[in-house]
């Protein structure tokens, strides 16, 4: 396959932004080199080449991003909860006004296309600024009515609680949908009056930058958000450590996750996790099909299944499962491939070399034990980063291809008999993050929808998420849940006063 490389010019914002050293760490207020001056590069996915040099923070520069978040904490969390919730919605102006740089940016960075940025992505990041400006306000203790045994004859006890930030956040972020993700977790800590240290993916760290300069602009006080770049082994694992963080707040994969679990018990510093899935979607006989086809393929094919809740193991009852094998294969190859500024172009590279290796790895792997490849299966582009959208049938339940996240363009497709039995393939894994049921019976919807073992049920559609609508996983896919009111909590602890009056 050939794959037409034409990104074009860049946006002059864009342009003078990469022309400016962007590469640098944000630590208190100002942007510097990484203290032992180590830079790495940020790539374009799809031709290989290198679109900035980027600060490699390690240890001496989580101390600082530390050290500057804890020294603004307090007049953060004490600043009058009005002024906060204009200031989260002063961001969001500035980021819509910037909406097709930040678009470009993570286009370039992370591969995706620009109309995937320009019309889902930015827009859901500015969302979660709005949604969390209006919380400030709203963060409320209780008054508590007590039977102490130990009340002073002639006096009263007045307990009440209030609502503290729980401190300086570290905000760890995956390279899938970089600005989302870092939004996710910005926003609602800054409402809450959290202090934040930023740490990007080494794949992808261009937009969270960016961002940086915006909050600036916005008037957010120095440290109140540090951005430090670099290695998660490095940057990433020394804020995780670090005694001056009070929470860490993560997203990415379970086997990093599990060893922040490890990383954490030392000392029970706060930690969230938000991690992998293999989500499956259970199309039932009487589902509206294409319906269902156009929302499960989407759900798997869109920024090339590098999604969290992808659609990425599909149940079809067998009175529908030939149309929802050829539907999604038609559906895969309608989709045209090319560099994610292209406007054109449906699909972008995959993330990385390494990324399009481990899907090409996967697939093989499949191929030798009896897999059937319907479309796809295949490898291209200048830098071998892109990866036609693919539809495999005739996959075990035992089989890797079934079991593991492959975070690729890649549906599994299988066909089911009943529905009992289905449910139980459905949760037969150690994730829980998401599934989708599809059917026109509002009884089946609602029964499946029960049984379904997932942090987010979606029936007749596949990946609807919004800033109001909590978003967590069941098992090994996380602890605690991002957006709405639960999302704010992770960002606040309860203290309990009593008083003897
Ligand atoms: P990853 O776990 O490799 O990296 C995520 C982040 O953690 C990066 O910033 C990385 O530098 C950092 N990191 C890596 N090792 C670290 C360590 N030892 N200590 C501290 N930080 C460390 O994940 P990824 O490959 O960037 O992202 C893909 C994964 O993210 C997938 O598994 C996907 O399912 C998951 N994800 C989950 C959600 C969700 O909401 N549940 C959303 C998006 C992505």
């Amino acid at each position: 396959m050939t794959i037409e490389i034409t990104p074009g010019a860049l946006r002059e914002r864009v342009a003078a932004f990469l022309a400016d050293d962007p590469g640098r760490l944000l630590v208190g207020g100002r942007w510097t080199p990484a203290h032992d001056g180590a830079t790495f590069a940020t790539l374009d996915p799809a031709t290989g080449e290198t679109l900035a040099r980027i600060a490699r923070g390690s240890g001496a520069d989580a101390d600082a991003a530390v050290a500057a978040a804890s020294d603004a904490l307090a007049s953060w969390a004490g600043m009058r909860p009005a002024d906060r919730g204009a200031l989260l919605w002063r961001i969001a102006d500035l980021m819509q006004e910037h909406l097709d740089d930040l678009a470009e940016l993570e286009t370039l960075d992370q591969g995706k296309s620009v109309r995937t940025s320009r019309l889902g992505e930015v827009p859901a990041a500015i969302n979660q600024f709005r949604y969390y400006a209006g919380w400030p306000t709203k963060i409320l203790g209780e008054t508590i009515p007590t039977s102490l045994s130990r009340t002073p004859p002639g006096k009263e006890v007045f307990a009440y609680t209030r609502r503290e930030p729980v401190g300086v956040v570290a905000a760890i972020v995956p390279w899938n949908s970089p600005l989302i993700m870092t939004a996710m977790k910005l926003a609602p800590a800054l409402a809450a009056g959290c202090t934040i240290v930023l740490k990007p993916a080494e794949n992808t760290p261009l937009t969270a930058l960016y961002l940086g300069r915006l909050l600036q602009e916005a008037g957010v006080p120095d440290g109140v958000v540090n951005v430090v770049t670099g290695f998660g082994g490095e940057a990433g694992q020394s804020l995780a450590e670090h005694p001056g963080v009070a929470k860490v707040a993560f997203t990415g994969s379970t086997a990093v996750g599990k060893r922040l679990v490890a990383t954490a018990a030392g000392s029970l510093k706060r930690l969230t996790l938000e991690l992998g899935g293999k989500s499956p979607a259970l199309v039932l006989p009487d589902a509206d099909l294409a319906q269902a086809v156009d929302g499960i393929s989407r759900g798997i094919f869109d920024n090339g299944g590098q999604v969290c809740v992808a659609s990425a193991r599909v149940y079809a009852h067998r009175s529908v499962y030939r149309d929802v094998v050829d539907g999604m294969a038609a559906a895969g190859e309608k989709l045209r491939l090319g560099h994610g500024l292209d406007p054109d172009a449906d699909l972008g590279p995959l993330v990385s070399l390494a990324q399009a290796e481990r899907v090409a790895g996967f697939i093989d792997e499949g191929r030798a034990q009896g897999a059937t490849v319907v479309t796809g299966g295949e490898r291209s582009g200048d830098a071998g980063t892109f990866y036609a959208p693919t539809v495999i049938t005739d996959v075990r339940a035992d089989m890797r291809l079934m079991r593991e996240e492959i975070f690729g363009p890649v549906a599994v497709v299988t066909p089911y008999d009943d529905l009992d039995e289905v449910v139980g393939w459905a949760n037969d894994s150690p994730y829980g993050l998401a599934a989708s049921v599809w059917t026109e019976g509002l009884s089946d919807a609602h029964r499946v929808a029960a049984r379904l073992q997932a942090g987010t049920v979606w029936v007749n559609c596949h990946s609807f998420l919004g800033p109001e609508l909590p978003k967590g996983g069941h098992k090994e896919s996380g602890w605690g849940y991002e957006n709405g009111a639960q999302g704010l909590e992770n960002y606040l602890e309860t203290k309990t006063v009593v008083m003897v009056l």
